[in-house]
């Protein structure tokens, strides 16, 4: 069977959406070590999640299932309407490779944050972006 309009256009708020909670957890986790960030800068490729203009880098935070994680839960494909899933998931990650060579391309640096090591991400970023305001980031 194939799935009616109404569930497809579900289907696209749900990857579309804005201010997941895994997005908002970065963003505190961010903004209580002190980082000043801008969101969904639609003047960027892929209107990143997350926008650190004084490091020059874009952060998204991907659902695993959505955008094709190398995890159990990203590799994970509905049984019914496999087609239809396959195509729609194929091109989610299609699209994220192509928006982080574009922003690379456009000279800004890349971080993807995982929603199944969401903590861990997080933490990496931040030490990441610490170390580089050590050492004098503007
Ligand atoms: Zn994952």
């Amino acid at each position: 069977m194939q799935p009616t309009t109404a569930s497809k256009r579900r289907n696209m708020q749900a990857v579309k959406c804005r201010d997941t909670k895994p997005e908002r957890f970065a963003r505190r986790e961010l903004h209580r070590a002190g980082f000043r960030f801008q969101l969904h800068r639609r003047d960027l490729p892929g209107t990143p999640d997350i926008v650190l203009p004084r490091f020059r880098l874009v952060v998204w935070v991907h659902g695993c299932f959505w955008h094709g994680h190398t995890c159990a839960k990203g590799q994970r494909r509905p049984r019914t309407n496999s087609e239809f899933w396959a195509e729609k998931l194929d091109a989610n990650v299609r699209r994220d490779r192509a928006n982080v060579d574009a922003v690379t391309a456009a000279g800004w640096g890349a971080r993807v944050l995982w929603e199944c090591s969401l903590n861990e991400d997080c933490s990496s970023l931040i030490q990441e972006l610490r170390q580089r305001r050590v050492r004098g980031a503007s």
